[in-house]
């Protein structure tokens, strides 16, 4: 019998009961503007910038209209100017080039290993040419952090982290997103946690975090915020920094604060599911699991694995068998991008260089979203039929 799975590779979890209650609260009193306080009221927004910076160890947090915000802000107060130049990965999505372009600046791509991190050999070659490095822990990849700090600090570049696919994920027992002077977190529905659109920042300076809550559109309300620097660092800054509002609501912040709560738990659920999948497709000939380092704990909220050097027809046809037998599977090495994927090449506005060693590995990716709503049983299913699919085409080529 040929097994089909029915699942959805693009539904969420529904908000928890206690996220529910909190917005319902929210919407009940109407104060969903972050500074729209009552008394002594604390809004949602400063509760919950204030429990992810605990969660995070970081003095600092800033909570935001969406992760790609997160990263522009973050940019502009590194003091990122038009013009300038940014390292950033190639392997990576349109959010992260399109935040570097959203300051006028201009991105220097930087290779990927067949690990699927940055190539630091590659960043060597390349860290004279900027002095910020936007590193992107692209689906949850991590590169040797300590390595790359080592480096970055040697040469004077500071590191801004796109944990968009880390948020509870560490190296060598830090916090993805506290190695470089910030880190940008996502909360947009396909992220760890669910609040349709949404982003934090964290950071211990607190100068470059006083810039940044002042661009959010603090007005002169910054005193409000539970995770702020103190008034001193917002002497000069709040006058000379511009307001490029992008604040976010107390509705958000709401149902973000109980999902927050139970990240780690929500992170080993998220790894039963990715070890089933792993080990269903182990010894696959053709087939390259991605390596995980000792140093990694991994949040593991998609999946992907090369069909390294295989041919563009062989792959397609991997992706339409598994396609029809239910599992949608996403290729970084189509020419044309589609849905959520994209490929640095198709950003044209940042006029890309040839990358042959990106190419090669871009050509073999292939990406598989996790939600937590699929069961072990489901995983091990989504297994059986890429291993079985993977098989038939690798020995047709053969044959
Ligand atoms: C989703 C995502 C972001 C941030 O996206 P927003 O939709 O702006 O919240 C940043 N980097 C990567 C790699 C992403 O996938």
């Amino acid at each position: 019998m040929t097994e089909i799975f029915t699942g959805s590779f693009t539904q969420q979890e529904p908000i928890p009961a206690e996220g529910i209650e909190a917005a319902m609260a929210v919407l009940h009193h109407g104060r969903l503007h972050r500074y729209n306080t009552d008394g002594n009221e604390v809004a949602e927004a400063a509760l919950l910038e204030e429990e992810f910076a605990a969660q995070m160890g970081a003095k600092y947090c800033l909570a935001c209209a969406s992760g790609g915000y997160a990263m522009a802000t973050a940019l502009r107060a590194c003091g990122v100017k038009p013009g300038d130049r940014v390292l950033s990965n190639a392997f990576t999505l349109a959010p992260v080039p399109g935040a570097i372009a959203s300051v006028g600046a201009t991105p220097v791509f930087v290779e990927v290993t067949a690990d699927l991190t940055l190539d630091l050999d590659d960043l060597a070659d390349k860290l004279d040419q900027a002095r910020v490095l936007l590193l992107s822990h692209m689906r949850g990849h991590i590169c040797d952090m300590d390595r790359l700090m080592a480096m970055c600090n040697a040469a004077g570049v500071t590191v801004i982290e796109d944990c968009a696919h880390t948020m509870g994920a560490k190296w060598n027992g830090t916090w993805s997103g506290r190695h470089g002077a910030m880190g940008c977190y996502s909360t947009q529905t396909y992220k760890h946690v669910n609040s349709g659109e949404g982003g934090l920042l964290v950071s211990d300076d607190p100068d470059l975090m006083a810039r940044a809550v002042m661009l959010s559109g603090s007005y002169m309300l910054y005193g409000r915020h539970r995770a702020a620097p103190p008034p001193e660092a917002f002497a000069d800054v709040r006058l000379e920094t511009p307001n490029i509002s992008g604040r976010m609501d107390n509705l958000r912040a709401a149902i973000l604060r109980p999902q927050l709560h139970n990240l780690d738990a929500q992170a080993r659920r998220w790894n039963d599911r990715y070890k089933v999948l792993e080990d269903g497709l182990a010894d696959t000939a053709g087939l390259t699991l991605i390596p995980r380092p000792d140093h990694e704990s991994y949040v593991a909220s998609s999946f992907q694995f090369l069909l390294l050097d295989w041919s563009d027809a062989a792959i397609t046809d991997v992706l339409s068998r598994c396609a029809a037998r239910g599992v949608e599977l996403k290729w970084f090495g189509a020419d044309d991008p589609q849905a959520f994927t994209s490929k640095y090449d198709s950003w044209r506005y940042a006029n890309p260089q040839p990358m042959p060693r990106t190419d090669r590995i871009l050509k073999g990716v292939i990406d598989m979203r996790l939600p937590l709503t699929f069961n072990l049983e489901d995983c091990a299913m989504i297994a059986r039929i890429i291993r079985a699919e993977v098989a038939a085409v690798w020995q047709a080529q053969a044959a």
